[in-house]
């Protein structure tokens, strides 16, 4: 798409927004079941092109990708009016007889820009926030998972007029055209390098910007924790998507006197949910495409650490989950977020100096912690900083809606799911009403006489 054609769909848009039908409760309602309905309609589709795409497990896609949408929606819809309406606040003494109040209004026109690795959730997840609020948007699905990109083109141009919801398919020269618009709000999802190029670009025109990032999630193991359990929510938050998700475990560190045990039931849990050719097994979902195969595979041609799996599939873009033992927090494997299924694991005596680590990394999307000490918990929450911390599971916590979900420095600014995400597309307007009653502040206007110098002490 060039860059009239761009600039024209941004007019238009401009134009339907100024026309006030998308700030009415009820148009955002009917929008919003209208969405509903369209994924409903759409799910082999969809679940066609995430297969197409990220050959991802049936059931995995449709809990992800469908069932997640529809959560949101439903739950939008229970309590988009509450979030909606206007909210009284305290007036103070000087401002009687006045009275104030947050009026939510929504920002306007807002671009939503998705990666690939859940390409259609990723996109959606958003829309639903910024129609809710009662927003226009404009969307740009990523190029590297084309087939879902078609996918929400197709839905998305069926189902509502382009004036108020449209899509830019494409890749960086259309991201970067769309960049150049006066949108009122921007929201994107994807790498920390791209979030810096968006956040300059935003700057700009001083939009305001939600930016979901990524980074390297740590899982810390305390020896006080049933084994099994545990490291079976880590084999699973670890290498679900093939390790392709943001709040992957990217890493893990166990306690010494465990490690050993650890590493043999994650050896067991891998042959029992994968099957002895991991790489052929259809319930393992594939790398998105050559580049990021060739990153991961590039790192297991380099180490000489792997206890456990790491074939490859160069025709199928598939990798057996990898173990990595014995990683010293210093190997290039620990410099960058890893995104796919390859598990280091480092070991420790002292929490402080994992501690210490930690807090020494970029700050990361997500903590985790498994462990059933309370002292330990408490340690670990109150000195680490992270968009979250998840204690004794993984990736879960993505699922409660009323959770704001997002990121911290380098994973990211901004809270979205739920009423954070409502709030992410919506300016509380502070607005203030003064009575012509009686003037409780008389004394502000000049000439300032010595009772002023007096009532000074007062204030
Ligand atoms: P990416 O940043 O490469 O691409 C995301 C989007 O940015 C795409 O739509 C793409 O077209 C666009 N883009 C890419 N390069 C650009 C450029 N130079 N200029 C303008 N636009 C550009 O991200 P990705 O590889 O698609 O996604 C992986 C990353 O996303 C990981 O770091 C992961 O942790 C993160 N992520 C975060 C979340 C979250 O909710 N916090 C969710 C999913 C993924």
């Amino acid at each position: 798409m060039d860059k009239t054609r761009i600039s024209r769909i941004i007019q238009e848009q401009i134009r339907f927004f100024s026309g006030g039908e998308t700030k009415k409760i009820s148009f955002r309602i009917r929008q919003l079941r209208i969405l509903k309905k369209a994924v409903i309609q759409n799910q082999e589709l969809i679940l066609d092109a995430l297969r197409k795409d990220l050959g991802k497990p049936e059931f995995e896609a449709y809990m992800a990708e469908i069932y997640a949408i529809k959560q949101e929606i439903g739950f939008t819809l229970r309590h988009i009016r509450k979030w909606a309406r206007p909210r009284n606040i305290p007036t103070p003494f000087t401002q009687h007889l006045g009275r104030g109040r947050f009026q939510p209004e929504p920002y306007g026109v807002a671009l939503i820009i998705a990666p690939w690795n859940f390409p259609f959730n990723l996109v959606m997840v958003p829309l639903v926030s910024a129609v809710a609020a009662g927003n226009c948007a404009v969307l740009k699905p990523s190029e590297v998972a084309p087939h879902t990109s078609k996918v929400v083109a197709r839905i998305i141009s069926k189902y509502f007029p382009p004036e108020y919801i449209t899509v830019v398919e494409g890749g960086v020269k259309e991201t970067q055209l769309l960049l150049e618009q006066k949108f009122d709000r921007i929201f994107y999802t994807g790498s920390p390098a791209v979030g810096k190029i968006i956040m300059r670009a935003a700057s700009r025109n001083l939009i305001p910007v939600t930016l979901e990032l990524g980074g390297k999630s740590p899982c810390i193991i305390d020896r006080n924790v049933p084994l099994l359990a545990a490291a079976k929510r880590v084999v699973w938050g670890k290498f679900y998507n093939a390790g392709q998700a943001c709040v992957s475990v990217d890493y893990v560190v166990v306690h010494r006197e465990i490690k050993e045990q650890f590493i043999r039931i994650v050896r067991d849990l891998l042959s029992k949910f994968f099957g002895p050719d991991p790489v052929h097994n259809p319930d393992m979902a594939r790398i998105i495409d050559e580049k990021h195969f060739s990153r991961l595979t590039g790192y297991l041609k380099s180490v000489k650490n792997i206890v456990i799996g790491g074939q490859w599939d160069k025709k199928n873009l598939t990798i057996a989950p990898a173990v990595l033992d014995h990683v010293q927090w210093t190997d290039p494997i620990m410099k960058e977020e890893i995104f796919g299924p390859i598990l280091p694991v480092l070991e420790y005596e002292d929490l402080e100096d994992v501690i210490r680590r930690i807090n020494g990394m970029p700050k990361p999307l997500v903590l985790y912690l498994y462990t059933r000490n309370n002292k330990v918990q408490r340690q670990v929450v109150e000195r680490t900083s992270s968009g979250g911390v998840c204690i004794n599971d993984s990736v879960v916590q993505f699922l409660n809606l009323n959770f704001p979900f997002g990121g911290i420095g380098n994973s990211g600014m901004g809270k979205y799911h739920g009423k954070a995400g409502f709030d992410a597309f919506t300016h509380n307007k502070a607005v203030f009403k003064k009575s012509f009653l009686i003037d409780l502040f008389f004394f502000r206007y000049p000439p300032f006489t010595k009772l002023h110098r007096f009532s000074r002490r007062f204030f």
